[in-house]
């Protein structure tokens, strides 16, 4: 399969006159890729949006069973893809080969686990809706049949994120989930893994030819440039968003979003610092085992995890576990981050840290080159936590802080003043947990996933997930993205009413 750098408008692929030029960027050798990428421009979108729609128009009256069709052929042609599509985006993101390949899988699951929902197959959220009989002789007023019925919202803008090019990127979650309810989707390629975003979007066209699907259900834009990302979501004809990324961003795009005559849902799956509770007899009886699992947790992907474990509520006196963490610490080895964005970003809040008198450094990893990051600890005490709203913010990169508290009736404080986050995990012995019961309610007003005993990397994808949480983490703290219930958010309900 030949790449080109262009971008995939109505089923067709275009670049324009005299289009900007840019490059991938290899994070392993610090330096720019060589395969050019052509900036589109906004004609180019402007056609991909109006083809969107008149698609949509089609698209939806697709049956089940052909939306079924239409994403197990996607699933199919990502796996045909093969190591084209890993090796492009292993040098687009130094992810290790074998996390991609993890991811991959994931995604195609993802896919077809919408197409099994579709076909009745899998315990499914296609089926839904409900009808009430008409009552005529009801007095003094009849009662009408009225039946609820679920509509797709039109045509859909999606971002993807840098750190999981497959799951939440071109045909990714959000994607999957828009097509499985039938709307029609533009994509903004990650400039983080342009040629990725090209081969996914080849995925898609090949199947959309074989499916006999309208060309413009799926469109892709390569653009570098802002302004077309504020051109989709100001558009009229777009009804939706599907964001993954960061807050700062999330909140340009909703400003744009402010402008718009009509207000659409915009759903943002943004970050979040996972906190980590260690209760008191668990500490004491598995120190070691913890200590070890939160490290590699932090570890894992460099750190560049929405669900990475930042916070770490940890007893006072609990030296051997932070005398294990600090040891995993100092040996770990740094690597390379997504960006060069990134990497500057997390090296100025590490260092922002480093200056600050209210935190201390416990351990850092072993830097082995200067563009790469490596992991920090830091520690502070729960009053000083509590009394400093940035200390909250998340790091994207290997970074965590333990923080010290002397008592449990303290981290009742801590959760009141955390902003909404994605997951948080409670680690406890069972009476530790019959004691912290009032915590963990007071927990799961604050979270989207509440986890017991486990760490909160590794999103299952499956019926009863839920991937979202409190604002700030998501925009949209009744919406997951994913599982089979991110369909929901492409859906809106009809209620059809008749005399009988
Ligand atoms: P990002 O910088 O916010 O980028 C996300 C998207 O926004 C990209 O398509 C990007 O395009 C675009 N963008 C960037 N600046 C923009 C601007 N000024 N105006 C309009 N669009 C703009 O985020 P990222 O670095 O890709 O991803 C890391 C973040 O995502 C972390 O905060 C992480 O926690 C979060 N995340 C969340 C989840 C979740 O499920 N909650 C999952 C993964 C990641 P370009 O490619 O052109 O920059």
């Amino acid at each position: 399969m030949q790449v080109t750098g262009a971008s995939l408008i109505a089923g067709s692929w275009q670049i324009a006159e005299q289009a900007e030029i840019f490059y991938g960027f290899s994070p392993k050798l610090n330096l720019p890729l060589e395969t050019p990428v052509y900036e589109a421009n906004s004609d180019m979108l402007e056609h991909a949006i109006n083809e969107a729609e008149r698609a949509f128009k089609v698209y939806r009256k697709t049956s089940y069973q052909q939306r079924a069709e239409f994403l197990h052929a996607i699933a199919d042609e990502i796996e045909a893809l093969g190591t084209l599509l890993i090796d492009t985006t292993h040098q687009e993101t130094n992810l290790p080969v074998a996390r991609l390949e993890g991811e991959r899988a994931r995604t195609m699951g993802q896919l077809r686990a919408f197409a099994q929902a579709l076909e009745g197959s899998h315990k499914s959220i296609a089926n839904f809706g409900c009808t009430d009989a008409a009552v005529p002789e009801r007095t003094p007023l009849p009662k009408p049949n009225t039946e609820l019925d679920y509509i797709p919202l039109g045509v859909v803008g999606v971002f993807g994120a840098s750190n999981f090019p497959y799951a939440f990127s071109t045909l990714g979650g959000d994607t999957a989930a828009a097509l499985a309810a039938g709307c029609s989707v533009i994509t903004k390629s990650h400039t983080a893994h342009p040629i990725t975003s090209e081969l996914m979007a080849r995925a898609i066209s090949l199947a959309i030819e074989k499916c006999e699907m309208p060309k413009g259900v799926f469109s892709m834009v390569q653009a570098k440039r802002y302004d077309l990302a504020h051109q989709l979501v100001a558009a009229p004809q777009v009804k939706a968003i599907g964001f993954t990324g960061s807050f700062s961003v999330a909140q340009k795009l909703l400003e744009t979003i402010g402008t718009r005559q009509e207000r659409i849902p915009f759903y943002g799956e943004l970050g979040s610092i996972n906190p980590q509770f260690l209760l008191k007899e668990q500490i004491a009886q598995a120190s070691n085992s913890l200590a070890s699992q939160l490290c590699q947790a932090l570890l894992m992907g460099n750190g560049q995890f929405c669900t990475s474990p930042g916070l770490w509520l940890v007893p006072a006196a609990s030296s051997a576990f932070i005398e294990q963490a600090v040891e995993h610490i100092k040996a770990s080895q740094s690597d390379t981050l997504l960006s060069p964005n990134i990497v500057s970003s997390f090296k100025q809040s590490i260092a922002e840290l480093k200056q600050s008198d209210e935190v201390t450094l416990l351990a850092e990893g072993v830097l082995n080159e200067s563009h790469h990051a490596n992991a920090h600890l830091f520690t502070t005490d729960i009053d000083t936590f509590l009394a400093n709203k940035a200390l909250h913010e998340e790091v994207f990169g290997p970074m965590a802080m333990i923080v010290t508290y002397d008592k449990p009736a303290q981290l009742l404080a801590l959760v009141e003043s955390l902003d909404g986050q994605l997951t948080a995990s409670v680690h406890g012995t069972p009476a530790d947990l019959r004691k912290a019961e009032v915590l963990i309610e007071a927990l799961e007003y604050k979270v989207g996933r509440i986890i017991e005993n486990q760490m909160p990397t590794g999103v299952e994808v499956c019926s009863s997930m839920n991937h979202g949480g409190p604002y700030p983490s998501s925009t949209d703290v009744r919406s997951t993205s994913v599982g089979l219930n991110a369909m929901l958010r492409f859906l809106r309900p009809i209620c059809r009413q008749k005399a009988n």
